[in-house]
């Protein structure tokens, strides 16, 4: 999937969208999610222009695929659900319903999830 600077999360990073900020690094941005599905829904998204985690890992540097990976857990801490527990989930193309065209993992916790859920 090419990149499309167009998409909302890169109108995030450029602040000409509004988010709530939850954490911020050289490498990635986190923000809460608009439509949380769980008391905790946060999305961490690279700074960078990639499309999935396949384009991200493939395109990027080491250093942002390690620092976005530190940035994750980072925002695991500042939530709090490293006590309880979290799921990480990052869509990507068609079939999984990806709706932003920008590399981005949900972490999900806050509350016990359920299993996970395939069609
Ligand atoms: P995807 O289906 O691409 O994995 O998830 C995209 C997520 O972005 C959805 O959970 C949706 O609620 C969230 N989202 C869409 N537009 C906005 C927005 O403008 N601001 C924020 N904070 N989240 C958004």
């Amino acid at each position: 999937m090419s990149y499309d600077s167009n998409n909302i999360f890169a109108k995030i990073l450029r602040g000409e969208i509004q988010a709530k900020k939850v954490y911020e690094d050289e490498f990635a941005l986190a923000f809460n999610d608009i439509s949380p599905k769980a008391p905790v829904h946060v999305l961490v998204i690279p700074k960078g222009p990639y499309s999935t985690y396949d384009d991200f890992v493939n395109s990027a540097d080491e250093a942002e695929i390690v620092g976005f990976q530190r940035a994750i857990s980072k925002v695991l801490n500042v939530t709090g659900v490293t006590q309880t527990g979290y799921r990480l989930i990052s869509n990507a193309g068609m079939d999984a319903h990806q709706e932003v065209p920008h590399y981005h993992v949900h972490i999900l916790g806050g509350h016990p999830l359920g299993p996970l859920v395939c069609k």
